[in-house]
Parts: C-alpha cells; sequence; structure tokens
C-alpha cells in the first residue's frame, strides 16, 4: 500500500490502501460466497465440511472485523513508506536488477517465510494467555465462511502482517511480488475458510500435494483449535507432528461420502 501513500499523499492514501485491500477482500470473500452459499449452493452441497451453516450474526462478524484488518493493513503502507524514504527497505524496481529468476523466486520465498511465522506466531496466539486477547475474534468463527478470511482482532492483523515489513528490511523484494504475494494470500485464506473441500480424493496423500493444505485442513482447525496451525504449506505441521490424527481420513471422508 506504500506506492498509494507515494503518490496521493499519507492520509488520502491510507484512506485508498484501506478501501483497496476491503475492495479485494469483498471481492474475494463475496464471489466466493456468492457462489458457494448462494447461487450453486444445491450444486456443491456435496463438498461441505460441516454440514451446518453459520447464522447471519456470525458472518456480520466475519465481515465487521475484516473491515477493521483493511484499516491495520492500510496502516501498515505509512510504516513501509517511512522505511523506504529512510533507506531501510531492500525493495527495488528495476526488474533487471536481479533478474527474472530471481523476481520468480522472491515470491517462493516469501510464501515459505510467511508460512513460518504464520506456523510459529499462531501456535505461540493459542497459549492460554494470548489467545483470548489476539486470537479469540478469529475462533468466533468455528465453522468459517470465506468472510473469516481476514476477520482477526485488530492487534492480531498487526501480528499477521508484521513479517512484511520485518521481511523487507532484510530481503530485495519488487512491488509486483509484495502485490501478488498480498492477492495470492488472500486468495489462499479465502480458500481456507471456503467451508467446501475442492481438492479431489486422495490430495492429501499425493506426494506432492500433501504438502499444501486445504479447506478441511484450516476448518479442522476453527472446528477444534488444538491442531492444524499452518498456513500454505503442510512442512511444519508435519515436522512438528500437529497435523490431527485423523485429518487425512476426515478428508478423504468428505470425498468418499459424496462419491467425488
Ligand atoms: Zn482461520
Ligand atoms: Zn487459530
Amino acid at each position: 500500500m506504500y506506492f498509494l501513500i507515494e503518490k496521493f499523499g499519507i492520509l488520502n492514501g491510507w484512506a485508498l490502501g484501506a478501501l483497496f485491500v476491503f475492495l479485494r477482500y469483498t471481492t474475494f470473500a463475496g464471489l466466493a460466497f456468492m457462489i458457494f452459499y448462494v447461487i450453486w449452493k444445491p450444486n456443491f452441497i456435496k463438498f461441505k465440511i460441516q454440514s451446518k451453516f453459520p447464522k447471519t450474526a456470525r458472518i456480520r462478524h466475519e465481515i465487521q472485523h475484516s473491515a477493521y484488518t483493511a484499516l491495520i493493513f492500510a496502516s501498515l503502507g505509512i510504516g513501509v513508506h517511512f522505511l523506504k524514504q529512510a533507506g531501510f527497505t531492500k525493495i527495488y524496481t528495476d526488474i533487471n536488477e536481479y533478474g527474472w529468476g530471481y523476481l520468480i523466486f522472491s515470491f517462493f520465498l516469501l510464501t515459505f517465510i510467511h508460512d513460518t511465522y504464520f506456523y510459529w506466531i499462531h501456535r505461540l496466539m493459542h497459549h492460554n494467555k494470548l489467545f483470548p486477547i489476539l486470537h479469540k475474534v478469529h475462533h468466533v468463527s468455528n465453522n468459517p465462511t470465506p468472510f473469516a478470511s481476514l476477520s482477526f482482532h485488530p492487534l492480531e492483523a498487526i501480528v499477521e502482517i508484521g513479517i512484511v515489513p520485518l521481511s523487507i528490511l532484510f530481503i530485495p523484494f519488487h512491488p509486483l511480488i509484495l502485490l501478488l504475494f498480498a492477492t495470492w494470500s488472500l486468495f489462499f485464506n479465502v480458500m481456507g475458510h471456503l467451508g467446501y473441500e475442492l481438492f479431489p480424493k486422495g490430495f492429501v496423500y499425493h506426494p506432492i500435494g500433501r504438502w499444501f493444505n486445504t479447506a478441511t485442513h484450516h476448518n479442522m482447525h476453527h472446528a477444534r483449535s488444538n491442531c492444524n496451525y499452518g498456513l500454505y504449506y503442510n512442512f511444519w505441521d508435519t515436522i512438528m507432528k500437529t497435523n490431527a490424527p485423523d485429518y487425512q481420513q476426515t478428508f478423504e471422508k468428505i470425498k468418499t461420502l459424496h462419491n467425488y
């Protein structure tokens, strides 16, 4: 969001940034909601992870807290703007400086850094002392919809996004990659909170597929709170043995029950 601040000044840039984040969220989550919870609900019902549907008040909670998160994420842009002005960041604008190979590599690097950060910070936020302050708001959704993708307590939103300003202090990133990363992260989050399992039967046993998290994986985290802490990849949950013991069976059951 820092480029909006560079272009439109702090206040206007911040407001535009918040609007951009919120509109991107309502587009992704709203589209997913319209498809899976309204228009084609009967067609997709066979892929539903939990058979019940959340009440409207829960969905309102998810949207309200996501709006707060948009304000926080836009505020981060101000911080990045000042860090960049002071010459502390490694953001670069000429792709040729590091080449296209590095550009592509830096995207995957950022997803891996974020995944690692998220896993450990997420486990920390499940500590008895921290959970009520930071993470309870997100877990109000024990049967999440796509609108839960940014539904955080404002303090959790700061913690969640904190890895981005930290990373740009030490690692060169092109603004395109930062934008692509933010959009990919939201897309994955909407998928994780979809409430429907779209990956095919056997995905969690596939030699490549098993390293990616699924909607079932994160849905089980919301339902139980004591397992499945990872974000994009199943790397840390596998290493730390924090996958729900019946994760793969639950995934396969959803698929088998519906003969998919
Ligand atoms: Zn969640
Ligand atoms: Zn959690």
